[in-house]
């Protein structure tokens, strides 16, 4: 950044002190949106696909089955939505959680109006697992969104390793861990309960997939999950 554009966000900081509530950007008082959010706000509107969670109309999942029984979420990984999550996982800008959150929320209440959730629960970091902050962003999601669907959390999965190439899953597999990367915590029961699984974003959809099967192997009656954001593969043309 150089000095004219560090003078100009000064004075943009001094006159407007508001900023977009998705994605951060500076904007004047009366507003809630930056220009770009506004025009280009990746909703995901009209009718879901219960696969994967993206509108009909940009489904390419060709309805491969996952193990949740369900997906939903507000927006797709792009554009002003993916600047705002990524300043939440790794900016330090922990309140974006609570405005993501209402969103999700209100996902929930129009896609799963008819589940009743026994509880809320995020995927969780490993205990090794280093980060600059103190926070993870799926349990501050969690939260809030517990607050609004009056919906308690529960700390109910542990990460058990971190798997980051295939050496570590050499290693995994040595130790004997058949279940995976995640498994539901020592004395935490999820028998016939009925689950709300939190992320902040869903990629090719495996470590949803790895939660909801290890629920479902230890009685889990049913996993649905909710996300930020989610990426869809482009349809080939
Ligand atoms: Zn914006
Ligand atoms: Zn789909």
């Amino acid at each position: 950044m150089n000095i004219f554009s560090k003078l100009k966000d000064f004075i943009l900081w001094l006159v407007l002190t508001k900023k977009c509530k998705y994605c951060n950007t500076l904007i004047t008082k009366n507003e809630d949106l930056c220009a770009d959010c506004k025009e280009d706000l990746p909703q995901i509107s009209g009718e879901k696909c219960t696969f994967c969670g993206a509108g009909k109309d940009r489904c390419n999942c060709k309805k491969h089955r996952m193990d949740f029984d369900g997906i939903t979420s507000p927006f797709y990984y792009e554009n002003g939505i993916k600047q705002g999550l990524q300043l939440l996982k790794f900016n330090n800008k922990s309140h974006l959680a609570n405005i993501f959150a209402e969103d999700m929320a209100k996902c929930v209440k129009e896609d799963f109006n008819d589940i009743d959730f026994d509880f809320i629960c995020y995927v969780p970091f490993s205990p090794f697992q280093t980060t600059e902050r103190n926070y993870n962003q799926s349990e501050l999601l969690a939260e809030e969104m517990s607050k609004r669907l009056e919906i308690p959390v529960k700390n109910a999965l542990v990460k058990l390793f971190d798997v980051k190439t295939q050496h570590d899953m050499a290693i995994m597999q040595r130790k004997g861990n058949v279940h995976g990367i995640y498994d539901v915590k020592d004395g935490f029961s999820v028998k016939g309960k009925t689950v709300l699984l939190v992320d902040d974003i869903m990629t090719t959809g495996e470590t949803l997939n790895n939660c909801a099967l290890i629920m479902k192997i230890r009685g889990a009656e049913k996993v649905y999950c909710v996300t930020a954001a989610l990426t869809v593969k482009e349809k080939k043309k």
